[in-house]
């Protein structure tokens, strides 16, 4: 069996350094907002290529945070592309916004900028860019109709830790980008964790003071904050898996090359292969589409491969949003993204031996 992720693959190699990291921070018994935490948020800022970073809980916070310390809430609008994971919309309507949905390219499967613009009203405050599956929006178009419209411009880059455009990394494409260390993502943590990176430092100052109970100094509130920091644990295991961050990245766009170069089938549709040596796209899935999906996932799994489907149910079409129905006629790309994409194994760790069954069993599938 191929197993979708391996965790412990990924671990395995580093597993001293990891244990280390606990000592350590046992024997400082410092848990909170300490050493760690401060070495993380250093490093992953210069990683990104931005002045400032906070630690924060998890991604969903992280986007959350920022909403509220750009002041966006009832009454405002803010665009979100429709093929996301649902914590992109949660966040907009955490804060009391309302999300405004706009399609996906069929080619990048990133949003489609070409129906951006008509979606735009006065309420309108900002765009969350989402780079899904690992590949960069494409930011200029993006940043370009922001900037006419005066909105702030949101990069949603919980699945693209590293990935670049134009030779700049994600994290500072826009005004503020928010991450994820949930375990599964291209860098994660032993648990949950997130970050909000910036080129604004008013704003990180804001953002660390909401999620530190709205407060700089202690015991004096400045905001009706909430508690969400970065554990100095997870700091101290993410400060160790950074330093890997770009060998495994190049490792999954190896792979992913792998998988361009020699799979071949007419009955599946493989991901756009553009920008592979510039890093456009760091894999953190590697999406294929067939139309006859329960019948391909059948096939997956008599043949021993772990898969994952992102995602089944299109956002509209969610229990949670009822008000958000009749959405669903308008975004036709993401309703088919959400009826054939199945998720093949891809990470660090996974064997030629393996790689080789995975690509012969796809050109196999009839
Ligand atoms: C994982 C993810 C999030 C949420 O991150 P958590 O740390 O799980 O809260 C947000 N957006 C996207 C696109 C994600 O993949």
């Amino acid at each position: 069996m191929i197993t979708y992720l391996n965790l412990k693959a990924i671990h395995e190699p580093i597993r001293e350094e990891l244990d280390n990291v606990y000592r350590e921070v046992v024997d400082r018994s410092w848990y909170i907002s300490g050493k760690y935490n401060k070495q993380f948020e250093e490093a992953f800022a210069a990683y990104c290529g931005a002045p400032a970073c906070v630690g924060v809980g998890n991604g969903l916070d992280a986007l959350r945070l920022i909403l509220q310390a750009y002041g966006i809430g009832a009454g405002d609008e803010v665009i979100v592309p429709a093929n996301t994971f649902i914590a992109t919309v949660l966040a907009v309507t955490d804060v009391g916004a309302t999300p405004v949905f706009v399609d996906a390219d069929m080619r990048t499967y990133t949003m489609d900028v070409s129906l951006m613009e008509s979606k735009i009203t006065a309420r309108t405050k900002a765009v969350i860019a989402v780079h899904i599956y690992g590949r960069t929006a494409d930011m200029d178009a993006i940043c370009e109709i922001a900037g006419r419209h005066g909105l702030k411009v949101i990069e949603d880059a919980a699945q693209a830790h590293g990935a670049r455009y134009r030779g700049k990394r994600a994290g500072s494409l826009g005004d503020a980008a928010a991450f994820s260390f949930y375990p599964g993502k291209n860098l994660g943590a032993l648990g949950d964790g997130g970050a909000v990176v910036t080129n604004d430092g008013e704003l990180a100052e804001k953002v660390r003071a909401i999620g530190n109970y709205g407060s700089i100094e202690k015991y004096r509130h400045l905001y009706q904050g909430c508690n969400s920091r970065l554990d100095e644990l997870q700091a101290g295991f993410l400060s160790v898996k950074l330093r890997y961050l770009d060998a495994w990245n190049r490792e999954r766009i190896r792979i992913a090359g792998i998988y361009q170069e020699r799979m071949q089938n007419p009955n599946i549709i493989l991901p756009a292969a553009d920008g592979l040596s510039e890093e456009r796209n760091v894999f953190h899935i590697y999406p294929v589409l067939c139309s006859q999906r329960d019948r391909f996932l059948d096939y997956l799994k008599q043949r021993g491969i772990g898969v994952n489907v992102h995602y089944p149910i299109p956002i509209p079409q969610q229990a949670a949003y009822p008000e958000l129905k009749a959405v669903q006629k308008e975004i036709p790309v993401t309703d088919r993204i959400c009826r054939e994409e199945v998720s093949l194994p891809l990470y660090p760790g996974l064997s030629e031996r393996e790689i080789d069954r995975i690509v012969t069993a796809i050109n196999q599938y009839v």
